[in-house]
């Protein structure tokens, strides 16, 4: 059966982790469409300088350069905990009974125990080679902010979390987490900013989204001299330094002689997707791949690709963001309180959004129970206990591998196994003893959300 000689985790030599980035959109057929300033004009380079720091403003608007050089104070940190390894799932493979190869790249081997980190060390890097002082932030389940908390001390930059209130409350201990990096950590909506008292006036018990956190990290960063906000997610520049996850998973690969069939993440704004599947989705694009399949796995109850619209919207619930065109769900979007936090965001990276509109992409959505059942079963047999995010593209990664049994099929599967689940163990305990409940919204709600979106174009 698929039981070979072959290694079961494969690690490259610290002297092949990649000393680029690459940049998809430089290989795209079609540009994703600009950012649209709220007059409805694009958005020039000049025009980030308030919110972000001149670099990554450059690398965002920048779709032309292929690769990016990763400057070596980040190669150092990098180096710290990557390359990343891959990984077979032979024992589940096994369990499945599937003629199928599963192959995952495991993210989850640094504190913040996801693969928000290869940004966060970028992004804190730029800001503190622009002599900023401190840098803003959301962050939803808490492993962005905890992974740009680690890099932010570690350049000896000050920073400020706005935390989605539900998982404030469900993780306080990723809050000491971020604390024991110096980081200052609010429950959003806050009553710090104007952004987060409007809502708070609208509903007292509003139990917060990503977008309301981003308003409020924004308006935080344009009110304070020397600092400067940074997204952990959707942007090209995020993409792009994820990047990393991709190049490392192709090399390790071609020593193994293997070739993707199908490629797999979860998708919450779209990053850690964008960057494993960058080199596969060139191959794509390009014709060297012409068949291999990009699936996106997002929660049912937040189902940007599968049911939202490809349109123009802001980034944030209170609207002061540039207007992207990305499939979305409507910035005023409140998704249930389900425990894949990281990936309850009503937009969806554009560079990701372009592609699946231009059919080089796939997506699917499962509701958390089914999402949970698959996370015990790979936790039993993998013994990595997976981020209910990160559990999304397991689901998505076992059922491919259970139709290879029906049909036969001996594919390669691919997927990224972006984090560790040790601070969701509420969501864990819900699922053992039978309370966890499914949300889906109904088209109503979606219409209701859909009808707020900006008139452009
Ligand atoms: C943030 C996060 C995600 C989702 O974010 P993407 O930008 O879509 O990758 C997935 N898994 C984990 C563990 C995360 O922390």
């Amino acid at each position: 059966m698929s039981t070979n000689n072959a290694p079961t985790r494969i690690y490259l030599h610290e002297s092949e982790l990649p000393t680029q980035w690459y940049n998809l959109r430089a290989d795209m057929k079609e540009q994703p469409d600009p950012m649209l300033l709220p007059d409805g004009t694009p958005a020039q380079e000049e025009h980030l300088y308030p919110v972000f720091c001149k670099k990554l403003a450059q690398q965002e608007m920048d779709g032309q350069t292929r690769f990016f050089d990763i400057p070596g104070e980040v190669l150092d940190i990098y180096k710290v905990y990557r390359p990343a390894p891959l990984c077979r799932a032979y024992d589940l493979e096994r369990t499945l009974d599937t003629p199928a190869k599963i192959y995952y790249k495991f993210e989850g081997n640094n504190t913040s125990g996801s693969h928000k980190l290869n940004s966060a060390v970028a992004q804190a890097f730029y800001a503190k080679d622009e002599g900023l002082k401190g840098i803003t932030t959301e962050t939803g389940a808490g492993q962005w902010g905890t992974a740009l908390a680690e890099a932010a001390r570690y350049f000896g930059l000050d920073l400020i979390v706005y935390m989605v209130k539900v998982s404030y409350e469900q993780k306080p201990f990723r809050r000491a987490v971020m604390e024991t990096f110096d980081a200052k950590v609010f429950a959003s909506p806050s009553d710090t900013t104007n952004a987060g008292r409007a809502i708070l006036a609208a509903d007292p018990k509003d139990s917060g989204s990503l977008g309301c956190a981003i308003s409020e990290a924004i308006e935080v960063a344009v009110t304070n001299e020397g600092y400067r906000y940074v997204l952990g997610s959707v942007l090209n520049q995020v993409l792009l330094h994820q990047s990393v996850i991709g190049l490392e998973t192709e090399l390790a690969m071609q020593k193994l002689g293997e070739y993707p069939d199908v490629v797999i993440g979860c998708a919450g704004g779209g990053s850690n997707l964008g960057g494993l599947a960058a080199p596969f989705l060139r191959d794509k694009i390009t014709g060297k791949a012409k068949d291999i399949r990009i699936v996106a796995v997002e929660p049912a109850s937040c189902p940007s690709f599968t049911r939202g619209k490809y349109a123009y919207d802001f980034c944030d619930t209170g609207k002061t963001t540039p207007l992207a065109k990305m499939y979305t769900l409507g910035s005023g979007f409140k998704p249930s309180a389900n425990h894949a936090g990281g990936l309850r965001y009503h937009g969806m990276s554009p560079i990701l959004s372009k592609l699946y509109h231009d059919g080089y992409m796939e997506a699917v959505s499962y509701e958390q129970t089914k999402v949970f059942e698959a996370a015990k079963l790979f936790a039993q047999r993998e013994t990595i206990l997976p981020a209910p995010e990160s559990a999304h593209a397991i689901r998505c990664a076992i059922d491919e591998a259970l139709k290879c049994k029906e049909t036969g099929e001996a594919k390669t599967i691919l997927f990224g196994l972006t984090g560790t689940g040790y601070f969701d163990l509420v969501a864990y305990d819900q699922f053992n003893n039978g309370t966890m409940t499914d949300y889906i919204p109904t088209d109503e709600d979606l219409e209701k959300s859909l009808e707020g979106l900006p008139q452009v174009g």
